[in-house]
């Protein structure tokens, strides 16, 4: 290839930050192998970026009020509730016909979107643009999730609590209705089904796939993403360990809610392995009765702790959390009321286990840490990454939460918290868990490491895209 001109990439996140997070980190990693990486995004996320990276970011106005959503409101984590996002969804669509006129002026050598901008693959269709997409989750979720849409091994169950066997996986994974929304899979023409069939849709016309995960982590469903489903996908993960240091881990995502070098502080105080890192991730929040069952589970325990709090009823009573808890876990436990900075925590060598909600980047960064986990999916796709995790990973220990829910309808008792969380932090069993996820903390850094298999999938993918770009006339 005589052709020296650096590649240049689009990459546009959606914009919620368990999207907007790994996306950058794609751009940035990227961007370390020579690429002129671009982050396309609205102008509040655009602020949100550039503490963590100095890449070049264009803008695209957002119409949140166009669709009756608050002005300003760019981010799912600022929405009023929940429900809202369908019009997030609509404020969004209204972003293509910029994107188009920012495509056509600038005319980059490669896209890579978001699976929820699926309008996109067209809009690079329009220039010749080959398109990638990040659906920003585990190759095992895209497997177990395609089989369920082509086989509906639910039908065969009449209560939404009866498991059934997700067919043709690698392994036997087990499932219940209750778990992931059916009724809304199986309605394509409207809400989260038709959102998803678009999705299916533009992925399969799509050039390829990016994955944030890594080879060895799930070699099977890598494999049958690939060999059987027929899917061409590049494998570029763990994506959180390009940040080398503090500062760097610091300056990731949103302005944390505590001073970060008081959290290290506290940290450093602590024994190795000795305290459970509590998050559910960026959109998670839990009503008042829930919170104070978290609190009460975590001092029962007896265990150090970090707990990160959002609640979902933001009106009330401040002292929603149970009466004395702050004083009494004093020294042992440390609340966050707002953004962490959670690799930073989980990265630090007296943290020994994680309660998470199994958001594919909470996990992913959990698996880098070399962290065994207690997991408790609330929406999305995350009672799909809680199987790779027990199940087949067998390095977590489930909460015991058995209902898809936005915002923790399936109460978790203060007793299943504390059994939980002993399990994964005190005995040998946990050490023996915790020996298998230390292995896979050292595989994940290895693949993302020079030479790695992530680094020389991403060098695979950086020759395909220059062997296909327009040649100089
Ligand atoms: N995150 C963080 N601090 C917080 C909450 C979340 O740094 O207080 C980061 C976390 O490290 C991860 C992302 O936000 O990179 C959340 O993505 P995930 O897929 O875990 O969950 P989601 O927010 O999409 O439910």
């Amino acid at each position: 290839d005589s052709d020296s001109r650096p590649l240049r990439v689009f990459f546009f996140p959606f914009m919620a930050h368990g999207h907007l997070i790994p996306m950058v980190d794609i751009a940035r990693l990227f961007s370390s192998q020579g690429v002129h990486s671009t982050i396309i995004t609205t102008p509040l996320n655009a602020n949100y970026i550039s503490k963590t990276t100095s890449l070049s970011i264009k803008t695209l106005p957002f119409q949140a009020s166009k669709v009756g959503l608050p002005d300003g409101c760019e981010n799912v984590d600022m929405l009023p509730s929940p429900d809202l996002i369908f019009k997030f969804f609509q404020a969004a669509n209204l972003l293509q016909k910029p994107f188009e006129n920012l495509l056509e002026l600038e005319k980059p050598d490669c896209l890579i979107s978001d699976i929820f901008f699926p309008w996109s693959v067209d809009s690079a269709g329009k220039f010749n643009i080959p398109r990638l997409v990040f659906h920003g989750t585990s190759f095992f979720a895209m497997c177990a999730m395609e089989s369920l849409k082509t086989h509906k091994p639910y039908k065969s169950v009449s209560t939404d609590s009866e498991p059934f066997v997700i067919p043709n996986l690698p392994d036997e994974i087990k499932m219940t209705k209750s778990q992931f929304t059916v009724d809304a899979w199986e309605d394509t023409e409207k809400g989260v089904g038709k959102l998803l069939a678009d999705a299916r849709a533009s992925g399969l016309r799509s050039f390829g796939v990016v994955v944030n995960s890594f080879y060895e982590l799930e070699p099977a469903y890598a494999d049958y993403y690939k060999n059987v489903l027929n899917m061409k996908a590049w494998c570029v993960g763990p994506v959180s360990v390009c940040y080398r240091n503090d500062e760097e881990k610091i300056a990731r995502g949103k302005k944390s809610a505590i001073d970060d070098h008081e959290c290290l502080k506290w940290l450093e105080g602590k024994q190795p392995d000795s305290v459970v890192y509590v998050c559910f991730g960026s959109g998670a929040s839990f009503p008042d009765e829930q919170l104070r069952d978290i609190a009460l589970g975590l001092e029962d325990s007896g265990v150090n702790f970090i707990w990160v709090i959002r609640r979902s009823s933001e009106s009330g009573s401040e002292d929603y959390l149970p009466e004395g808890f702050e004083d009494r876990v004093e020294g042992s436990g440390l609340v966050i009321r707002g953004w962490a900075p959670q690799v930073l925590i989980l990265d630090h060598p007296s943290v020994g286990g994680f309660v998470t909600h199994c958001g594919w980047n909470s996990a992913l960064e959990g698996i880098s840490a070399g962290l065994p986990m207690v997991t408790w999916p609330l929406f999305a796709e995350q009672f799909f990454n809680q199987k790779l995790i027990t199940d087949v990973l067998k390095i977590g220990v489930e909460v015991g939460v058995q209902k898809w829910s936005r915002n923790g309808e399936d109460r978790v008792t203060k007793e299943k918290v504390e059994k939980a969380v002993r399990a994964v932090m005190v005995g040998e069993v946990a050490e023996e868990r915790r020996g298998r996820a230390r292995q896979l903390g050292k595989l994940a850094k290895n693949a993302a490491a020079k030479d790695g298999s992530s680094f020389i999938d991403l060098h695979n993918l950086l020759d395909e895209l220059k062997l296909r770009r327009v040649p100089l006339s």
